[in-house]
């Protein structure tokens, strides 16, 4: 069995670790050495293309950047302008009750029925007035949302919408990871868009946004990757780290070799870290994060693009079991094969099977559906057959199908030409309320052992989880390692998501 010594050791190849390894490399670092169990980068900003070529990505990755060497460093890896990126308008809507209201929820209360109008506008009133006479700061998510929006929206949207997403209810979640992330709400513009009958789409950020040409969200990734010296990377399941030791500073890999490190930086969930390093203190550590799973569901159907430039949508109520689904075909051409593409069709939507020899051009678009799994919200996932010869698939996939002909995104006879399904053990942190008692505990702990714990999962905040943050915590964890200085994403998220950071350049 190997043994190697490195001075800087960065366990995984996401966003984090491949922020982390560009600044080692930035810095000329002589020695360190990047390594995933996957087998290439991407972690769960990845992409998976199905036989028949459709790309899925893990969920709806939307890129919004508050930092400037994120945006340097991509264009860097994939290239600028047109030729290599999409430019897309935000186009989103709240499925409720049988129509579209456009996202965010709340400034588009107008489009509701004259009664639900009523309920949200007057919650709003009594909301606004409440938490005039308020001065302590709300203590959970639940009480966010009645100070800001009132009981009106809270009940018909943003508690059953939450609870979709993160598979717990509002009042199991604190208030302090919001920030930037929940559009709050003007009321008078709200008073007034009914009045009007105004439709009020252009809220925040990412109404614009960019997509890679080719090789969906995954492919800025691999590029990043590639501009990383091969021989400072490893990549493949053998190279799972299966247990560190902080006292002698040695992880042991799945394929029984051990890596002696002064400097580790892990972007390993910090809950699995804590249950490797074990001990009671550790255990309880871990104990107390909450995470969700995250099944991602893919149909690819022949056809034109019925959902014009809508990008995703938001499904609230229980007659489907998603809460978002992505078009995800509009994002990029290459998403999905081209119409010229001869490809039988599998199965049609309500199940039945589809004549035989029916191989055939496209046209062809695609639905990309996300699915929370957790204790309090379980997801049936037993085999079943989905018809025709489109095999046999966990129950979600089915019961996702029969959502999008109940939520009208296809018809009950469209061709199937293409599924995916894939569970993610990890896909959300939980902002629980106990959240951050453990990590100003277990961070600090770590880091007292010379191990950077950071990442979506690493560090554990998911209002600093998408890719830009991730990137970025993995670049400050190497400035500290090297030279000490502050890791502001880890340590202030409410400052670097307030404004474009433009502290540090990639080029
Ligand atoms: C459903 C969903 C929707 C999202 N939407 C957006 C969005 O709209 N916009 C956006 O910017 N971001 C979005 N993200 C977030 C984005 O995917 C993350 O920012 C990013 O992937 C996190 O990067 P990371 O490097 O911290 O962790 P990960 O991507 O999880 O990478 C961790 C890596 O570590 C490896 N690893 C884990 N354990 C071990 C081990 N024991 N040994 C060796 N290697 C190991 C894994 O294989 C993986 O490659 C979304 C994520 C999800 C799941």
């Amino acid at each position: 069995m190997s043994h190697k010594k490195v001075e800087i050791l960065v366990v995984g190849s996401g966003p984090t670790g491949l922020g982390a390894a560009t600044r080692l490399q930035q810095h000329g670092h002589p020695d360190w050495l990047l390594l995933d169990s996957a087998e290439s980068a991407g972690g769960l900003a990845c992409t998976d293309k199905t036989p028949e070529g459709f790309l899925f990505d893990m969920g709806g990755h939307v890129i919004f950047s508050h930092y400037q060497y994120f945006d340097e460093l991509i264009d860097s890896a994939v290239g600028t302008g047109e030729e290599n990126w999409n430019t897309l308008e935000r186009v989103s809507y709240v499925r409720l009750k049988n129509r579209w209201i456009a996202y965010p929820f709340q400034n588009n209360i107008s489009a509701l029925d004259t009664d639900d109008q009523e309920k949200c506008l007057t919650g709003l009133v009594e909301a606004k007035v409440q938490n005039a006479l308020t001065k302590d700061k709300p203590t959970s998510f639940d009480e966010w949302i009645l100070r800001v929006m009132g009981v009106g929206i809270a009940d018909l949207f943003m508690r059953p919408y939450n609870f979709k997403v993160w598979g717990v209810p509002t009042t199991h979640m604190q208030a302090e990871w919001l920030g930037e992330r929940v559009a709050t709400v003007d009321v008078t513009k709200a008073i007034s868009n009914v009045l009007h009958k105004k439709e009020d789409a252009g809220w925040g950020p990412n109404a614009v946004f960019r997509f890679p040409k080719e090789g969906g969200t995954g492919g800025i990734w691999k590029a990043v990757a590639d501009l990383l010296p091969a021989e400072n990377t490893q990549y493949g399941s053998g190279n799972e780290v299966i247990h560190i030791d902080p006292e002698k500073k040695v992880v042991t890999l799945k394929n029984g070799s051990t890596i002696q490190f002064a400097k580790l930086m892990t972007t390993v969930p910090l809950d699995l870290t804590l249950r490797m390093l074990g001990g009671p203190k550790c255990t309880e550590w871990a104990d107390g994060l909450t995470h969700s799973s995250a099944h991602i569901i893919g149909l690819g159907v022949r056809g034109v693009n019925p959902h014009g430039m809508k990008c995703w949508l938001y499904f609230p109520e229980d007659d489907c079991p998603y809460y978002r689904a992505t078009v995800f075909s509009h994002y990029a051409e290459e998403n999905a094969p081209s119409e010229f593409t001869t490809l039988p069709t599998l199965c049609l939507a309500n199940g039945e099977d589809p004549s035989s020899n029916n191989a055939r051009p496209g046209p062809y678009f695609s639905l990309m559906f996300e699915v929370c799994e957790s204790a309090m919200k379980p997801v049936k996932q037993d085999p079943v057959r989905l018809g025709g010869t489109a095999g046999v698939w966990p129950q979600v996939v089915l019961d996702t199908i029969k959502g999008a002909i109940s939520t009208n995104l296809i018809e009950a006879d469209a061709e199937i030409v293409s599924v995916y399904h894939r569970r993610l053990e990890h896909g959300y942190p939980t902002p629980s309320l106990g959240r951050d008692a453990v990590l100003k505990e277990a961070l600090p702990y770590l880091r007292s052992k010379n191990i950077w714990s950071r990442g979506r999962f690493g560090s554990y905040k998911y209002e600093v989880a998408n890719q830009d943050h991730s990137c970025m915590l993995g670049v400050e964890a190497v400035d500290n390692m090297l030279f000490g200085s502050m890791e502001i994403t880890l340590n202030q998220p409410n400052i670097v998501n307030a404004k474009k950071n433009i502290d540090l350049l990639y080029k």
